[in-house]
């Protein structure tokens, strides 16, 4: 991230920070109606509701572009990704109990509104390490072009 890219993600996450406020408050009565929902969350209100977190950004970018304070968030029933760790289970395995936010899928503007899902560590860690695994091999890669290069002056 540049200069520029971080300044926008501070401002937009400051926003959606304040806007993630409100829709903790409305989480109670969410709940009765739309428990499961991906919901985009702006002005107090849901501006719309999917079954899909990757359905919901979509609209949200087309609708409201990515610099605005919309919250996007599952309805469950724990709390938001903005204030405490996850309940229930990891929606990556289904099988062991989730512990941590990922927020590894959707780029840095996505996990600024919000966009997280509730893995176990087994599942983050195992991420992790694809993701370690990926760039150590470019560093072989980069060697050899390098070592092409030192070649010829
Ligand atoms: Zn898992």
């Amino acid at each position: 991230m540049n200069d520029a890219e971080r300044e926008r993600y501070d401002e937009t996450n400051r926003k959606v920070l304040e806007e993630s406020k409100r829709f903790d408050a409305a989480l109670p009565e969410l709940r009765k109606c739309l428990l499961g929902r991906y919901v985009i969350f702006l002005n107090g209100e849901v501006v719309d509701h999917f079954a899909t977190m990757d359905e919901a950004y979509k609209v949200a970018l087309k609708r409201l572009g990515e610099d605005a304070a919309f919250v996007l968030s599952q309805v469950r029933r724990g709390d938001s990704p903005f204030h405490g760790p996850p309940e229930g289970t990891c929606s990556n395995c289904g099988v062991r109990s989730a512990e941590h936010w990922w927020t590894g899928e959707g780029g840095v503007m996505a996990a600024a509104h919000g966009q997280a899902a509730p893995w176990c560590e087994r599942c983050c860690v195992t991420a992790q390490l694809e993701h370690a695994r990926t760039v150590a091999s470019d560093v072989s890669e980069l060697e050899e072009r390098l070592a092409a290069l030192e070649k010829t002056p």
